[in-house]
């Protein structure tokens, strides 16, 4: 790409500096030190234009949001992030977009305290990937197999919003307009709970962060702990927003089934309860139990079931 250097120099070179980086952003490579005692947490994900994001979204939000479900997934390892590498495919070098988008990114790499190290930009259909890095204490990082019949269910934060924000910015769903703007920031801008993540290290047997939505992603967690899970549906903590659009004729099953949302859903153990409680911003919604797949308790003693295909046909009583 034309002025790729002069782009990265001007965009790229940012964010918080970190002792912990050897060399950063400007060699082939960057060069970086692991702290002594800790595994090495590695994960990606790439955000398409039409795919992740609606076409036309604030670039800020873009940065924001690329860096954000990296951060996420370290979030739900229980790690601590402290590194982020970029790869940028942008149809043409537009200066106004690039900079808000590497504003967005740089804001939360600063609240983060991630330290941009390296990335490649190369032209194309626009698409941003991430690649974050951070560390554990070795042993201790939290995993979706842990999870063992009897354990508490929660999640952070409320569930929900950001489906029912795609929903009212894609014109399937007519909302007032502080309703909208409200959901349309948590779809957006997500807030990945790394404090959460943390204190969860030692109390949660089993974790997960929400992107594919809460039945998807309690299902992974079932399957790799060889566990079922029963969910209470009145439990699902909703934000006010999410009220009001389920009110306006919003989908009922988006905070059940609506992606996006990057919260953490974990397990733990009753023992924890008080302990997990006392972390703030999360709700109990339901309970492990022994067999296979994710059972939804309807307010009025119904349920459904989802098995590992998809969902099944509304049961009845149990
Ligand atoms: P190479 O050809 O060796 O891969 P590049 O020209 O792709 O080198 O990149 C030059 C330097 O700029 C490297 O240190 C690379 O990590 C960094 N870089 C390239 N693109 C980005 C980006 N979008 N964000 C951050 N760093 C970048
Ligand atoms: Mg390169």
């Amino acid at each position: 790409m034309q002025g790729e250097f002069d782009l990265i120099e001007r965009f790229f070179r940012r964010g918080p500096a970190r002792a912990d980086v050897a060399l950063g952003v400007g060699d082939d490579a960057a060069l970086l030190r692991p702290p002594p005692g800790c595994e090495l947490v590695a994960a990606t994900d790439t955000l398409v234009e039409g795919v992740h994001f609606p076409a036309g979204t604030d670039p800020a939000a873009v940065g924001h949001k690329a860096l954000a479900v990296n951060l996420s997934d370290l979030a739900a390892m229980g790690a601590e992030p402290r590194w982020a590498l970029l790869a940028l495919t942008l149809p043409a070098a537009d200066e106004d977009w690039l900079a808000a988008f590497a504003a967005g990114l740089e804001a939360l790499a600063r609240e983060a305290g991630v330290a941009l190290v390296g990335g490649d930009t190369t032209r194309g259909p626009l698409a941003a990937t991430v690649t974050v890095l951070g560390s554990v204490p070795a042993g201790q990082a939290l995993r979706r197999c842990g999870a063992r019949p009897g354990d508490d269910v929660w999640v952070s934060g409320t569930l929900g919003d950001a489906a029912l924000g795609l929903a009212a910015a894609t014109g399937r769903l007519e909302l007032p307009a502080a309703v909208a703007a409200a959901l349309r920031a948590r779809l957006d801008r997500p807030r990945p709970r790394l404090a959460l993540g943390r204190r969860l290290r030692g109390l949660a047997r089993a974790c997960i962060d929400v992107s594919d939505g809460l039945v998807a992603d309690l299902g992974h967690v079932c399957r790799a702990s060889g566990v079922g899970a029963r969910i209470e549906r009145a439990a699902l903590p909703l934000s006010p927003a999410a009220q009001a659009a389920l009110a306006a004729g919003g989908d009922p099953a988006a905070p059940l089934v609506g992606g996006d949302d990057y919260e953490l859903l974990f397990t733990a153990p009753p023992w924890a309860a008080a302990a997990v409680a006392g972390l703030g911003e999360v709700a109990r919604i339901g309970t492990v139990e022994a067999g296979a797949g994710v059972r939804i308790v309807e307010p009025d003693g119904s349920e459904r079931r989802l098995e590992a295909g998809g969902w099944d046909h509304f049961r009845g009583r149990p």
